[in-house]
């Protein structure tokens, strides 16, 4: 049987479950695989994204670690595909590539002050608190009270990184810089904002309720937010079992706080005394129209009240609001980067592709080139999304065995020749395997199961640690 060589450049879940389809496939045709990861960790967005409370979701990667750990797939981590890589060391050695590049950038929000001290990208953040190697050690947490742009799952996130007591996560895989961070921050107060109404976020319920639960901190609510009559929300989005769930969530909160309220009326201090040190406020139907800035600082948010037009969308009434905040945090969205000589969709933030086949800037698909996961379909959906879509990209790429690269240089110990002789310091799955083992050591000193490694230098001399 022949051979069909295939490169996948970025090792998150899209990468990984498309190197596990490949093999799995019905085909008439041997594989060999080379994963070739810009860190010297592999998982992409699962270690670095998914949040460090959220063990559940970081188990997924026991599967994608059988997969690198079978034997078939070769990992080379500490790659950057554009510049220790080219396209045409691609098509030298390879008969295809995936490009598997997720998206780690923030999407803009385009309010004046926007850029003001103390405004920051969810991305950037949420980079910090998992430890990206590439992102600095200190983040500056000094804010008392802080504004959260946006009503999807990664500003949940976010706020509750933000509002929950850094002991609460110590069982948590935390690095030691984030853990001394969080410990030192003195919020008091933090706001969320979402345009549209309650019934209309993007949270799942799980993630929602989860927010309510984080220990001593009271959920606030506008009470004006639950007053409008609107018929889209009855006909239309109560249909949904979701939003008919996180309704409840938000009732037991309100139930929760006009009963606070009643007793603070009867004069019950007691009840007043225990309250919790930390409020999340929550605000819907309310539109960030600028940031306020005190000497280039952050020093409020202002918004514009929204209502519903009954069809589904707002109408903006003109009467605004300043909430004062210190510091602000925008999670509207990620966004895809440019890959090298590679066609670029700068609107959507993707490769341009039908079904995972890349197009050319005529709409032809490029030979031998394909795309999966956020890179390919925009940065929405769940990590088992991903698995669904490499199916699509890995029966295209099957199918096309008669328009893929012919390449010259197929021995298996060409591509480590070169990346050694251009000085690149690539780690291997062994070499992942050191560092895994490493953290888990770190942790169990400390009875937690793993204290991650942040900086890169520290990760590839771990993982090269038998290279000499
Ligand atoms: C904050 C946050 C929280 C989330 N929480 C959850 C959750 O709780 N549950 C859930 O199911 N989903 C969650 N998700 C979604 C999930 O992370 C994504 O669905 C999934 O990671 C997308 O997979 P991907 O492989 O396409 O991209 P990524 O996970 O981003 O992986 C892409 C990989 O490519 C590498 N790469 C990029 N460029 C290059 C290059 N030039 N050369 C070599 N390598 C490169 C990157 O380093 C990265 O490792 C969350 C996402 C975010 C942002």
């Amino acid at each position: 049987m022949s051979t069909m060589r295939l490169a996948i450049v970025g090792a998150g879940p899209a990468g990984i479950y498309a190197a596990d389809l490949l093999m799995k496939a019905e085909r008439d045709f041997d594989v060999e695989i080379d994963l070739f990861e810009q860190l010297p960790a592999p998982y992409g967005l699962v270690r670095y994204g998914v949040a460090p409370d959220h063990p559940r979701i970081k188990g997924i990667i026991n599967a994608l670690k059988e997969v690198l750990d079978g034997g078939t797939v070769r990992y080379f981590g500490n790659v950057r595909y554009g510049e220790d890589l080219t396209l045409a060391d691609l098509k030298r050695h390879y008969h295809a590539v995936i490009f598997a590049t997720g998206a780690i950038r923030d999407a803009s929000l385009d309010v004046p002050g926007v850029d003001a001290e103390g405004s920051y990208g969810a991305a950037d953040f949420v980079s910090w608190f998992d430890g990206h190697p590439d992102v600095p050690r200190e983040w500056p947490l000094e804010a008392k009270q802080v504004a959260v742009i946006g009503n999807g799952n990664v500003a949940l996130d976010v706020s509750r990184m933000l509002i929950k007591y850094a002991d609460d996560l110590l069982p948590t895989e935390v690095p030691d810089n984030v853990y001394q961070g969080l410990n030192a921050n003195p919020i008091e107060e933090l706001h969320l904002f979402g345009r549209r109404g309650p019934h209309y976020v993007k949270f799942t319920p799980l993630e929602l309720r989860e927010l309510g639960e984080v220990n001593d901190v009271e959920m606030v609510i506008d009470e004006r937010d639950f007053a409008f009559d609107d018929p889209y929300v009855d006909e239309t989005l109560l249909k949904n079992k979701q939003v008919v769930v996180i309704s409840r969530i938000m009732n037991a909160w309100r139930d929760a706080q006009r009963e606070r309220e009643a007793a603070v009326s009867e004069g019950a201090q007691a009840a007043e005394g225990a309250r919790p040190t930390r409020r999340l406020h929550l605000h819907f139907w309310s539109k960030p129209v600028e940031v306020v800035t005190e000497d280039g600082r952050v020093a409020g948010l202002k918004i514009e009240r929204t209502r519903p037009d009954g069809e589904g969308g707002i109408i903006d009434t003109g009467e605004f609001e300043i909430v004062p905040v210190q510091s602000l945090y925008r999670a509207v969205g990620y966004y895809g980067s440019p890959v090298d000589e590679i066609p670029f969709d700068s609107v959507a933030g993707v490769i341009p592709n039908v079904q995972g086949r890349v197009l050319s800037a005529d709409n032809a698909p490029l030979p031998g080139v394909y795309a999966t996961g956020w890179i390919k379909r925009g940065p929405i959906g769940l990590i088992g999304h991903t698995k669904s879509d490499a199916m699509e990209t890995i029966e295209c790429l099957i199918e096309d065995r008669n328009t893929w690269w012919q390449p010259e240089a197929t021995e298996t110990g060409a591509i480590p020749a070169l990346l050694t002789e251009r000085g690149v310091e690539y780690t291997t799955i062994e070499g992942w395997q050191r560092i895994d083992e490493h953290e888990r050591a770190l942790g169990e000193a400390q009875g937690r199961e793993r204290v991650k490694v942040v900086p890169r230098d520290e990760m590839t001399r771990i993982s090269r640690a038998d290279e000499g």
